[in-house]
């Protein structure tokens, strides 16, 4: 457990005693340990990434991680930002699928930027790939012609057993969902995408129980914002998914309420809530707890094995929603206002 900076701790805290509480009254089997990350790792030992810290991640299951950065430690050179002891985690585990799942409650479906009847109920999941595509690939650069005339470039690259790995991992989460894929490519204009979209296709042959359909993502961002709810798993690149992502995350309306894991091929992951550190907001325990508590879920779901106590803290949550406790963050005027503990508690005590 990495809590990190700013809320980071404050929103692991309420997972901990969670996690504490399935331990000792629901039968699951855990060791938890914890760790320093971010800018909290810098000031106490001079690097994001401290080596224990590394070595406790690649032996752990599981890492939980709260959300690294801040102002304190926006002037450090690129190297010992908070951000790179989260890139870290990332390069040396491999974690190569990012699942970002996007979840309206009836509740809180005005809080969407889009009309109410066309989110509420909305749950789907983007599989986005994190370790390849143009962010990473070669050759890369801005270059100079004699004339001084600047270029700037990057490589759009993927290699068949990459497309392949990240294609399982949305079968496979297809499969304890809704069964229905749809790969999101622009296979129409690129040819690492023309690619793309044969090896999905190919993996696809493997999942008889799963429906796949493709759509060049143009389309998908059309479609996501008109009709949300005709998907269930959405699997594609780095960079799609990267955009994709962050408009399935604004039709749910809070920020404080999404889970996200990133995950390798042996089942390794990393957990943690989309949102930052919220400065704004850090040690005044009004953080919204539900975005961390919901990757425990997944973490329960992904990483360990146990899908119905996954499912009971999914629903201890929507629980708390339908009750009416609200963060700040989440409030509208209805319901009753609670800090981030009283909102740990209330999961815990809906459980
Ligand atoms: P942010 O997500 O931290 O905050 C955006 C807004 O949402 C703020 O107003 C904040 O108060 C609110 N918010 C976020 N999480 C909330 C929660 N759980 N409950 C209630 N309100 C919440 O994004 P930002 O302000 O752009 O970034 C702040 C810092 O976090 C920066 O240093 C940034 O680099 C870092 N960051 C880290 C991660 C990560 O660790 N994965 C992700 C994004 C940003």
């Amino acid at each position: 457990m990495l809590g990190g900076d700013g809320i980071g701790p404050e929103v692991v805290a309420e997972a901990r005693k969670l996690i504490d509480i399935l331990s000792a009254d629901h039968g699951l089997a855990v060791t938890c340990e914890e760790g320093l990350v971010g800018g909290a790792a810098y000031d106490a030992e001079g690097t994001p990434l401290p080596t224990r810290t590394l070595e406790q991640a690649r032996l752990a299951d599981a890492i939980l991680l709260g959300a690294v950065g801040g102002p304190a430690w926006e002037a450090l050179p690129y190297a010992e930002r908070p951000e790179r002891g989260l890139l870290g985690i990332r390069a040396a585990l491999d974690l190569y699928a990012n699942l970002r799942p996007a979840m309206t409650y009836p509740e809180l479906a005005a809080a969407s930027s889009l009309k109410p009847q066309l989110v509420a109920g909305l749950d789907l999941m983007i599989v986005r790939e994190l370790t390849g595509g143009i962010y990473f690939g070669e050759p890369r650069g801005i270059k100079t012609a004699d004339n001084g005339e600047r270029t700037g470039f990057n490589t759009l690259v993927y290699s068949e057993p990459e497309i392949e790995r990240i294609a399982r991992t949305a079968f496979e989460v297809a499969q304890v969902r809704g069964r229905r894929v749809c790969s999101v490519d622009k296979a129409n204009v690129l040819e690492s995408t023309e690619l793309w979209r044969e090896v999905v296709t190919e993996v696809g042959r493997d999942y008889p129980d799963c429906e796949l359909s493709h759509l060049y993502v143009d389309n998908a961002a059309m479609q996501l914002v008109r009709q949300p709810r005709q998907f269930d798993v959405i699997v594609t690149t780095n960079m799609f998914g990267d955009i994709l992502s962050d408009v399935a995350a604004m039709l749910t309306g809070s920020i404080g309420m999404l889970p996200s894991a990133s995950l390798n091929s042996k089942g390794q992951g990393m957990y943690e809530p989309v949102h930052g550190s919220a400065p704004d907001i850090a040690g005044k325990g009004i953080a919204n707890p539900l975005a961390t508590v919901l990757s425990v879920a997944m973490m329960l779901r992904y990483s360990l094995g146990e899908a119905a106590l996954a499912d009971r803290v999914d629903r201890a949550v929507a629980r708390v929603i339908a009750d009416g406790l609200r963060t700040a963050d989440i409030y509208q005027g209805e319901g009753r206002m609670v800090g981030t503990a009283e909102m740990g508690d209330a999961v815990i005590a809906a459980l």
